[in-house]
This record gives C-alpha cells, structure tokens and sequence, in this order.
C-alpha cells in the first residue's frame, strides 16, 4: 500500500545533513538500491502506478536515475533513453539549461532519441524544485516523445516541484 511503501523508502534512505554544501541535507537512496527485496518492490510499485504497457521507454536522469530506469525498462521489456549532463553525448544532442541556487546547469538527449509519438516515462531519484524534472521533460517533448508519466522515488515538498511540474501529474513513493 502507499503508506507502507513510503515506510519502506523512508527506511531504505539515508539523510546526509550539509552535503554537498551547507544547509542541504542530501537523501542517499544508495541502500536502497543496495537492497535487492526493497529495490525490486519500489520499481515494481512504480509499474504498477503506471500500467505495464502505458510506455514504449524510460528516460532516466543522470545518474541515479539510470538506475530506476533501467530496472523499469527490464522489467517491463521498454527500453532506456539517458538524460545526460552536458558534453557527454557522442551524436548531434539538445539540450535544457536551468538555475541553480549557484549557477546553472544543463542536461542533453540525442536528438534522434524517440521516434514520434512514442510514449515515454520520465524518472528520477528525488524531486526537489523540480528544475531537473521540468528541463528533462522538455526534453523528451523537444526530442519528439511524449511524455506519459513522471515518477520519482521520494519528493522534497517543501521546495514546491510539484507545483513547478503543475498541471503534469507526479508521482512519488514518499513525500517528506
Ligand atoms: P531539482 O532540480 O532541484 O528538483 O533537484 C533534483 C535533482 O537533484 C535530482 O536529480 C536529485 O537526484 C538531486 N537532488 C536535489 N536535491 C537533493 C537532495 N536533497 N537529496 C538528494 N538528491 C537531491
């Protein structure tokens, strides 16, 4: 059920106060994943939110959301689309620049990384003002798929990405 999953995640993660900088406490979802029986029920419990079937692939957010993604694509039989940080892509790329609380920072996709139309599932660890989120959906949107659902494993409420992410809806196993 929702409320015993978001135990199960809550357990399974780890607060790190002031990392990387002062004032941040950083969620390390690391056991997590380290967990074979926590991982298996989390991804299975984010398939089931969406329906085996509802999506052609998963685009994942560098890195710990290549992680997620990849297990969704395995268990469901989609593929993988990676959502880089600059420079890394070998092929003509687009990319999504967004602030920072210092500075700014920029994701890439390739740009033939969707056919038209194909109906993709945007993941990644943890949602917090939601600039990651908003850059990789456009992304997938600017690269020609169409964006069906956007999951993560926890979300940090207070810093209102949902709302930056509104009318789409999110997901979440734990809010805190
Ligand atoms: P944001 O763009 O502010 O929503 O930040 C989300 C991205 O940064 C995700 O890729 C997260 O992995 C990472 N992130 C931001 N804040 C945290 C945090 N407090 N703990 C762990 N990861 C975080």
């Amino acid at each position: 059920s929702g409320p015993e999953l978001a135990a199960v995640v809550a357990g399974a993660s780890i607060d790190v106060p002031d990392f990387p900088k002062p004032g941040v406490v950083f969620k390390d979802l690391m056991p997590l994943f380290a967990d074979g029986a926590v991982f298996r029920q989390v991804i299975d419990a984010i398939v089931t939110h969406h329906g085996a079937g509802s999506f052609d692939v998963v685009a994942g957010v560098e890195a710990r959301g290549f992680v997620v993604a990849a297990a969704i694509a395995y268990a469901t039989g989609t593929g993988v689309v990676p959502i880089r940080k600059a420079g890394k892509l070998p092929r003509k790329a687009l990319s999504a620049s967004y602030a920072l609380e210092y500075g700014e920072a920029t994701l890439e996709v390739h740009a033939d990384a969707f056919v038209a139309g194909q109906r993709v599932l945007v993941v990644d660890d943890v949602l917090a003002t939601g600039g990651t989120a908003a850059a990789a959906i456009d992304l997938v949107e600017r690269a020609g798929g169409t964006v069906v659902g956007f999951s993560v494993l926890m979300e940090l409420s207070f810093l209102d990405g949902r709302e930056r992410l509104a009318p789409r809806p999110v997901h979440t196993l734990l809010t805190v």
